[in-house]
């Protein structure tokens, strides 16, 4: 018997007919003996109607607390007829909101944190047999205010309650069968991964891979919360992500790639190659409170050095102004900027244990002749900025360079 705590998305509980069929999957495996807690989404476009609402009456800046009291809502909702439809088919079922259950976070509205979950009345319902249906997405503060997590938050939910009650293993259920090792709609032969580890896969959601909240996998990392990706209403076994990395000969160096369109690319030319430069350029651009992501600062050159960075793509404009003053400031030569660019990586723990990756890499791109304008590394990465026409291209090339191509299938 295994404890099991099941999260399913907005587009899993879109309709009764769907919230009927999660009923009876959950049913399915209370009949195999696991004791299963289940984590709701809103229907799918709910919380996006609730903030629309709220943004009518509030010039588009509503007040933070009332807009956690209000999109809460929408998982308070999918609790209920989820306990309901379960009830109906002769599951003993309970549903709680966040504040009833007491998942206590900090208050931060709109992106709380979780601080602490208390368990007990979860374990009560769940010796007594009971199918406990818990809210995503929010939860409460020290004063009794109604928090919640963030876009996204309700894998966050599952995950903090997976840890809080040690389940076996926290269920993700959404719209597609797994994590896969690119995405199958620029590559074709993109594969399921049967396992992916958690470093792994922080990177690829972070670098644009939006299968899961980023939060709720660095929490599951933390906690080490065996979680799994599964697919809502197809079988199959989905991707587990877990700690271990595995120490087989067949593993493979790389486990995905991942890549992203919204990044934006400046360079400022000719600056007096001195100390505390560098901090003259970025510290600008961070009191304006825009993130920068890739630096590259080149050798000296007549004592001038040249000095490139990525923003994103919406804090392009912010930038260039904030750099164009500094420019001036500094009296650098010029300021250069791109938004046509795109960021590509690959990803894998095995990089630790062999070398030449980053060549492998660069050698792919070389033979499709694509033109490589600035590198970054990490332990178990390596990022690249490539002319955004040639996204496609370089992630099929770097696919099939290493060697995560499906076989063909017959016919094929
Ligand atoms: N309903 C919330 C959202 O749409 C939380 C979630 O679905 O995870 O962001
Ligand atoms: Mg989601």
């Amino acid at each position: 018997m295994a404890l099991i705590v099941q999260k399913f998305g907005g587009t899993s509980v879109g309709t009764v007919e769907r919230i009927q069929q999660v009923a009876a999957k959950v049913k399915k495996f209370r009949e195999n003996g696991d004791d299963i807690v289940v984590v709701v989404s809103a229907m799918s476009g709910e919380t996006n109607r609730l903030i629309d609402l709220a943004k009518q009456v509030s010039d588009d800046q509503p007040v933070p607390r009332e807009l956690d009291v209000m999109v809460s809502t929408g998982e308070q909702v999918t609790i209920a007829l989820l306990a309901m439809a379960l009830i109906k088919i002769g599951v003993p079922a309970v549903s709680y909101t966040g504040n009833q259950v007491r998942i206590l976070t900090d208050s931060a509205h709109n992106k709380a944190r979780i601080l602490q979950i208390d368990d007990q009345k979860l374990r009560a319902d769940l010796k007594a047999g009971r199918v406990v249906v818990v809210a995503g997405f929010q939860g409460v503060d020290e004063h009794g205010n109604i928090t919640t997590l963030g876009r996204g938050g309700s894998d966050t939910t599952g995950v903090a309650l997976a840890a809080a009650l040690k389940a076996d293993e926290c269920q993700i259920y959404t719209d597609v069968d797994g994590v896969y090792t690119t995405d199958p709609r620029v590559v074709s032969q993109a594969q399921r991964l049967e396992k992916i580890t958690f470093e792994e896969m922080l990177e690829m959601a972070s670098l644009g891979s939006k299968v899961l909240q980023i939060r709720s996998v660095e929490f599951a990392g933390k906690y080490n919360v065996p979680l799994r990706v599964l697919h809502s209403f197809q079988e199959g076994p989905g991707t587990l992500i877990t700690l271990d990395e595995e120490e087989s000969m067949e593993q493979p160096i790389i486990s995905g790639i991942a890549f992203n369109r919204d990044e934006a690319k400046l360079t400022i030319r000719g600056v007096p190659d001195i100390p505390g430069v560098a901090f003259k350029i970025l510290g600008p651009i961070s009191a304006a409170n825009i993130e920068v992501d890739m630096i590259v600062q080149n050798v000296s050159h007549d004592n001038t050095t040249d000095f490139t960075f990525t923003v994103h793509r919406n804090d392009y404009n912010n930038a260039l102004a904030v750099l164009e003053n500094t420019a001036r400031e500094l009296g650098a030569r010029e300021v250069i900027g791109d938004t046509k660019i795109a960021k590509v990586s690959i990803v894998g723990v095995g990089m630790r244990s062999h070398a030449g990756v980053a060549s492998r890499m660069f050698e792919a791109l070389a033979k499709e002749n694509i033109n490589i304008q600035m590198i970054s590394t990490s332990e178990i990465k390596v990022s690249v900025v490539i002319e955004e026409k040639y996204l496609e291209l370089a992630v099929r090339a770097l696919h099939t360079a290493f060697e995560l191509d499906a076989p063909a299938r017959q016919g094929d």
